[in-house]
């Protein structure tokens, strides 16, 4: 499982990137330009690989070696994403970079922008709504362009003519009826043969289902993953399936994943990820998903090495039966730094306990803190690039995660490459009150704005307890949003202490007031850009903001502790005392406590009611036209860093450098020529 933005509920943290985080630009980082480009709805970005030049010589080189062996099944997810996927690129391909005419008309700016989001999607199909693109260009421009570009570099199949291939291509490519959608979900269509994607061939939805069910023992404790690694096919009217794995569908791939895979395995840090390693090259080799799953196994229990990686076939939200899965891969390495600071917060959770403005019959005797697992990004891959996932929790098989347990980690270089990258986007210009709160956030947004986040899942929801007899779903349908509250107001109660600054987590005693700003301006007002006119606030992370943030502006109003100002017809939350304004979120942290300790629900319906869930229209209006304004994108994705292994005269590798300088065409260019691994016209 993963979570992105749309649906970071699971992660359960703080949604810094609603298109409305505001961040600092820290120095050592200010010259990195993390914006690369934007076109149709889509915002390019990159990120860095901080700690990378400190890893050991072995470990650079086995995160290469890893690297290499996720670029390598690339050409996999363009092909599971719909048959013609591959083709399609490289006919456009060779258009983009062939073509001799005018290069800036508007047709060929066209096709640009399609190419550029076939190559986001993997595919010719949005990566997240999955319906068809529709190209601003026409099919007469394209063959009249084709015409004069070099046959050699057009993926023909064997005798064919280019006017044979926009025969074959062109009702894909403009035909909106023709594969229209990548996953169909609509209930009573048979999903199989109304999807685009290229899971299934000549078999209807109950062939599939019939087939799995009769493989299928409703008894067995330890299923394997049925149909993951597999397309399954029609063939002399048997239904059958066609297994990725070496020697089999997509093993030209596979055969080359493994080469680096065994490369990887050769300098693993331990003998855990050794183990690893070979159970994950076996299963390649096998497609037995009993291997598979044993590889999990010992990927859940590899807790000790620094390096980490997801290499394969993974989630199944591509296919309409939910049982074959997109390849993906990830290389990561444990951030040193973040880690350190959720230890060192759960190292107090005690004091935290102890000290909080709860009263003392609802704290904890004895409380622990959980450490979570902050992870740097080396390698983004598959169906997790260019658009990728800030937290993934794996494995996916039911059994495995009761059994042996789940990893799940949050990815930190990628949720910083965000948070910078919103910095200068006009975003907090727009909605930030003024100088002076600019600064504050410029200075300390994101280091408060994560210690918030950690403050939250560390200590938050582990705090406090039930007076005995309580039912722990006494609060009902409110429970969600008051659990999170108070996590939030534990979090926001804490950030302002002076043991932040003893602890050395923050540098200084205004450094919390950045998060305070920035928390009420997004709960009085900017979270509402990701509400549609007329809709109430529904989801639990955003009613609690709002709760919180309308109950310490109403409650703190008479001494106009927080105050909503008019200025050219545009609204602005201005924090005139934030001392005052933490004893507020003291007080409602004490009483949202007694509503969870003793089950209070009419005052948790009272709460919730009263505050989280109405939208003043007027202000409504006003904060969508002005995000409006900005043009931002709604979606986003990075293009990866470069890595280069440096050897001498024996081809020894002798050190592994980084660099983020490569744009986005021409990183899919060499993607496509270095690890185009499948071939182009496939049976
Ligand atoms: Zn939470």
């Amino acid at each position: 499982m993963k979570s992105v933005f749309a649906s970071w509920i699971a992660a359960c943290s703080l949604c810094v990137a609603c298109g409305g985080s505001v961040s600092n630009a820290s120095s050592e980082a200010e010259k990195f330009d993390y914006n690369v480009e934007q076109f149709a709805d889509l915002q390019i970005l990159r990120y860095r690989v901080p700690g990378f030049e400190s890893l050991s010589l072995q470990q650079k080189e086995l995160v290469y070696y890893l690297t290499e062996a996720a670029l390598q099944g690339r050409d996999i997810l363009f092909d599971q994403n719909g048959k013609y996927n591959l083709r399609i690129r490289k006919m456009l391909e060779a258009v983009y970079t062939g073509y001799q005419g005018d290069r800036a008309s508007a047709q060929f700016k066209a096709l640009e922008v399609y190419l550029k989001r076939v190559w986001f999607s993997n595919g010719i199909y949005h990566h997240y709504g999955c319906e068809k693109f529709v190209p601003g260009f026409t099919p007469e421009y394209l063959r009249e362009v084709l015409s004069g570009i070099d046959p050699a570099a057009l993926p023909l199949a064997a005798g064919q003519q280019v006017e044979q291939l926009c025969e074959e291509l062109f009702p894909v490519l403009f035909d909106p009826t023709v594969m229209p959608k990548r996953v169909n979900q609509a209930d009573g269509d048979d999903l199989v043969l109304t999807s685009a994607c290229n899971y299934y061939e000549g078999v209807t939805q109950a062939e599939a289902e019939a087939y799995y069910n009769a493989l299928k023992d409703p008894n067995d404790p330890t299923p394997i993953s049925y149909g993951l690694n597999s397309r399954l096919v029609k063939e002399n009217g048997q239904v059958k399936e066609k297994v990725w794995k070496v020697g089999g569908l997509y093993g030209e791939a596979l055969s080359k994943i493994v080469f680096w895979l065994q490369k990887a395995e050769s300098v693993a840090e331990t003998s855990e990820q050794k183990a690893v390693i070979e159970k994950l090259i076996s299963f390649y080799q096998t497609g037995d998903l009993k291997a598979f799953d044993e590889y999990a196994i010992l990927w859940v229990k590899d807790l000790n090495s620094r390096i980490d990686f997801v290499n394969g076939f993974t989630e199944s939200y591509g296919d309409p039966l939910g049982m074959k899965a997109s390849w993906e891969s990830l290389v990561n390495f444990k951030d040193l730094d973040a880690t350190h600071r959720t230890e060192l917060i759960s190292a107090n959770a005690q004091w935290f306990e102890d000290h909080s403005p709860v009263d003392k019959q609802f704290k904890k005797a004895e409380v622990k803190g959980v450490t979570a697992k902050v992870i740097t990004a080396a390698i983004l891959a598959g169906d997790l690039y260019p658009a990728t996932a800030i937290g993934i929790n794996l494995p996916n098989s039911n059994w495995i995660r009761s059994a042996h347990g789940s990893k799940s980690v949050t990815i930190g270089n990628i949720t910083d490459a965000y948070n910078k990258a919103a910095h200068g986007n006009g975003f907090s210009e727009e909605f930030v009150a003024g100088p002076e709160e600019l600064r504050l956030i410029d200075t300390y947004g994101d280091l408060t704005g994560n210690l918030h986040t950690d403050l939250h899942e560390c200590l938050g929801h582990g705090s406090g307890q039930l007076l005995p007899g309580v039912d722990p779903d006494a609060l009902k349908a409110y429970g969600s949003t008051i659990e999170e509250a108070r996590a939030d107001l534990f979090g926001l109660y804490y950030v302002a202490d002076p043991k932040l600054v003893e602890l050395g987590l923050t540098p200084n005693d205004e450094a919390y007031k950045a998060e305070y700003y920035t928390y009420l301006m997004n709960g009085l007002m900017t979270q509402l850009v990701r509400i549609e006119p007329g809709n109430q606030v529904e989801e639990a992370h955003m009613r609690n903001r709002q709760l919180i943030a309308r109950w310490v502006y109403e409650h703190g109003a008479a001494d106009k502790v927080v105050e909503m100002v008019q200025r050219d017809g545009k609204s602005y939350v201005v924090v005139n005392d934030y001392a005052r304004l933490r004893t507020l979120f003291g007080q409602l942290l004490a009483e949202v406590q007694r509503i969870k300790s003793t089950g209070d629900l009419a005052a948790a319906r009272d709460l919730v009611e009263t505050y989280a869930v109405k939208v003043d229209p007027t202000l409504h209006a006003e904060v969508l036209a002005r995000y409006k304004k900005l043009n931002l994108a709604p979606y986003k994705g990075f293009v990866n860093p470069r890595y280069e292994a440096v050897t001498d005269a024996q081809g020894k590798i002798t050190d592994v450098k980084v660099s983020y300088d490569e744009g986005y065409a021409e990183q899919m260019l060499r993607y496509s020529r270095d690890y185009g691994t499948l071939p182009y016209v496939n049976e």
